[in-house]
């Protein structure tokens, strides 16, 4: 492909040689990553750039953090996995420190993001049954346009984006569509059978979608009225990126159901959770739900001190004064083809009126690497131990890569 005519021959063969065997399920930056420390990342050919992706802020904590690293590596010298057919005595510390930082009565480990997701759906399912009294088999859960959930077949039949659907039916029925942001909507949308909405405070995938002021919490009062839980699926937003510790928190939601992941495993590991009360969480009894994996010993180690980092250096409140600033430097901005900056703390959406992907590539070419969601918007979310000095860098340079790109490409339709 000439795509790759100019490119280091070591970075080429690499990329080849994963097009040759791997499932072509992404489309990657052209740019083989092979080191991270921090905010940044070095590519094989010894280059470096900043980091704005952070794995779609599985990496708050950036890369390599040295205390979550000796948490792992000592960790995996001494037991590694157990399964839960046994007790190991590294999982009860995790699980009460996330109880503590989040103030939820229980927690239940799981691997991936959408791993959580679904056990959230089953729990609400099952309490809209046992608990509400809905009919057998007639649950109904809200979800919302333009959501992103995961990819298993319960996250893509909760999703309304024709590309993560296409070809992958028949689905899962039991959920119901709203629009995001829209409370009479939702009120619309609520019957009688709705165990539970399930919604991300700010869209991540979507487009780094921000609800109106206020949505949040007149959702949760609906939610109240009605006897609904409400579900927030935090695993992007939540443990700092927006510049609290949740999204929710912003409008002092407390949900009944919280979902994390992602920024759980430190950047080392897929480690995700749902959070609830004690009397939803015992709706669960032996048997009933389960993980290989979850709640292992290295898992729970590593998710430990994730959660010490995020709290002893205080990344929610680096996230939100870093974020105050990219967003101030950026909203004012009147470059042609911008459309709006968006966003909370340190994840921020720049809209484009033509694609996103040419922005992505002026940035590489700068040494930034970040990526678009939803064709014409760009994220940028790094890491939340950005520094000032780094931040400075970012800003400086996104103005220039946006005043490159702007006027050579044609707008699209
Ligand atoms: C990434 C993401 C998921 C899925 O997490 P995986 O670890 O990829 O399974 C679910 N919900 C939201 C909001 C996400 O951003």
């Amino acid at each position: 492909m000439v795509l790759y005519l100019g490119m280091q021959e070591g970075a080429r063969d690499v990329i080849l040689s994963e097009l040759r065997y791997g499932a072509h399920n992404y489309a990657p930056l052209d740019v083989v990553v092979e080191r991270g420390e921090g905010v940044w990342v070095w590519d094989v050919a010894g280059r470096r750039y900043l980091d704005c992706v952070s794995a779609y802020s599985a990496l708050n904590h950036g890369h390599a953090h040295p205390r979550i690293r000796a948490a792992l590596v000592e960790q995996s010298a001494r037991l590694s996995l157990t399964s839960r057919a046994v007790y190991n005595d590294r999982l009860a510390g995790f699980l009460e420190r996330l109880c503590r930082l989040t103030g939820y009565e229980a927690a239940l480990p799981m691997n991936a993001g959408v791993e959580a997701v679904e056990t959230a759906v089953k729990l609400a399912r099952r309490w809209g049954y046992d608990v509400k009294g809905i009919p057998p088999d007639g649950a109904e859960i809200v979800v919302f346009a333009n959501n992103f959930h995961g990819r298993t077949m319960a996250a893509v039949s909760a999703s309304s984006t024709p590309q993560y659907r296409k070809s992958f039916g028949p689905f899962l029925p039991g959920f119901v569509f709203a629009p995001f942001g829209d409370v009479a909507a939702l009120r619309r949308a609520i019957t009688p059978a709705t165990c539970a909405i399930l919604l991300e405070p700010i869209q991540g995938e979507g487009g780094v979608n921000v609800p109106p002021s206020g949505y949040l919490a007149e959702a949760f009062a609906l939610c109240r009225e009605r006897d609904v839980l409400f579900i927030a699926d935090e695993v992007q937003t939540g443990l700092g990126r927006t510049g609290d510790l949740f999204a929710c928190d912003h409008e002092r939601v407390r949900p009944d159901v919280m979902i994390l992941g992602k920024a759980l495993g430190g950047g080392y590991y897929p480690v995700s959770a749902v959070l609830a009360s004690r009397a939803l969480m015992d709706l669960f009894e032996p048997g009933d739900h389960g993980s290989t994996f979850g709640g292992n010993p290295l898992a729970a180690a590593v998710g430990s001190a994730a959660i010490d980092v995020l709290v002893e250096e205080r990344l929610s409140q680096r996230a939100r004064a870093a974020g105050e600033r990219l967003l101030g430097a950026l909203g004012a901005l009147q470059i042609p083809h911008l459309r709006e900056v968006r966003g909370r703390g340190l994840l921020v959406g720049i809209e484009l009126d033509v694609p996103a992907r040419s922005l992505a590539q002026a940035l590489l070419a700068r040494g930034i690497i970040a990526k678009e969601t939803h064709e014409n918007v760009l994220r940028i979310a790094p890491p939340l131990i950005i520094d000032d000095e780094t931040l400075g860098m970012l800003v400086e340079q996104l103005v220039e890569a946006l005043r490159e790109v702007a006027p050579t490409v044609a707008p699209s339709s």
